[in-house]
């Protein structure tokens, strides 16, 4: 299997009009890529069809767009991507890779509470891994669809951050096809991350504990792993993550109150040393600045931006 290149990617889920931490990391994504000389490509992650919003993605195109972050090829949205998960779900059933669960939220909830050796807090502990051939009969005659489950076997996945460094996670038996019958997040990434080539994933630190169970994910499917680089999250003033409350979070409230969207651009790369105070930098200036190890890997407070 060749070795990835640097191809980055920002990948939105069209829940919501980004805010400023999003367009932070977008705008992180972007440098990561460029300042390598590689491809940068925008995906949606659109699967999830209860929470997806009409008209959000092509507004999240559109301030990526406006702030001068232009993306190569066309933009690929996984609700078109079905055929691909089915392949890679049969691949992982083929090998014998994943078992059916039964569970509801609730008996999870309820049965995770106990400690589970090795598994952090939370985790799936493993109850229809073992099902006898009459106990999975009887609960398919409930007539509740199952989900798949891959078997993790408590794997215990490291990587190194580009930003954090060392991290590793003891990995469950996740979930790669839900009750649904919609593929997982943590499998359609791995996917379409592959598909596309993507040999370094820059997002948001709230996602890198989900990173053992993708790489966990990609070496049972055997594709190569990405490089990772977990950007710091933008908090608001009370510490919780960024929200509509928090006042002026998103470009449109920004640009309605008189700031053009290179000036949004520019104090964004201010919050993370890329700017200096009352200058708005060119993309091309932000090029030349970009160097990773110096970025910060704290969560940054909104009203600290000047
Ligand atoms: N679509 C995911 C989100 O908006 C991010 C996926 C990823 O970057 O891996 O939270």
């Amino acid at each position: 299997m060749p070795a990835l290149d640097a191809t980055g990617r920002y990948a939105p889920s069209p829940t919501g009009t980004l805010h400023l931490g999003n367009l932070r990391t977008a705008l992180l994504a972007w440098l990561f890529a460029r300042s390598q000389g590689a491809p940068f490509l925008v995906r949606i992650d659109d699967l999830d069809h209860g929470r997806v919003r009409p008209g959000i993605a092509e507004q999240q195109l559109a301030d990526l767009a406006a702030l001068g972050l232009g993306w190569d090829g066309p933009v690929v949205r996984q609700s078109e991507r079905m055929e691909a998960y089915v392949e890679a779900i049969a691949r992982l059933d083929a090998g014998g890779a994943l078992y059916p669960c039964f569970c509801t939220r609730a008996e999870i909830r309820q049965a995770a509470s106990a400690p589970h050796g090795a598994l952090p807090e939370g985790s799936y502990p493993g109850t229809c891994r073992e099902l006898t051939r009459a106990e999975r009969a009887a609960r398919e005659a409930s007539g509740r669809p199952p989900a798949l489950r891959l078997r993790a076997g408590a794997a215990s996945v490291a990587f190194t951050d580009r930003l954090l460094g060392r991290c590793a996670g003891v990995v469950d038996d996740l979930v790669v096809r839900r009750n649904d019958g919609v593929p997982a997040y943590n499998l359609a990434v791995v996917v379409d991350d592959t598909a596309a080539g993507v040999g370094e994933v820059v997002r948001g630190a709230d996602l890198a504990e989900t990173t053992p169970r993708q790489l966990h994910v990609a070496a049972c499917l055997g594709v190569p792993a990405p490089r990772y680089a977990h950007v710091p999250l933008v908090l608001g003033e009370d510490g919780a993550r960024l929200a509509k409350r928090h006042g002026a979070v998103t470009l449109a409230d920004r640009v309605a109150a008189g700031q053009s969207p290179a000036e949004v651009r520019a104090l964004l790369a201010r919050s993370v040393g890329l700017a200096a105070a009352r200058e708005t930098p060119t993309l091309d200036e932000l090029l030349e600045r970009f160097d990773p190890s110096a970025l910060p890997t704290e969560a940054t407070v909104l009203t600290s931006w000047t």
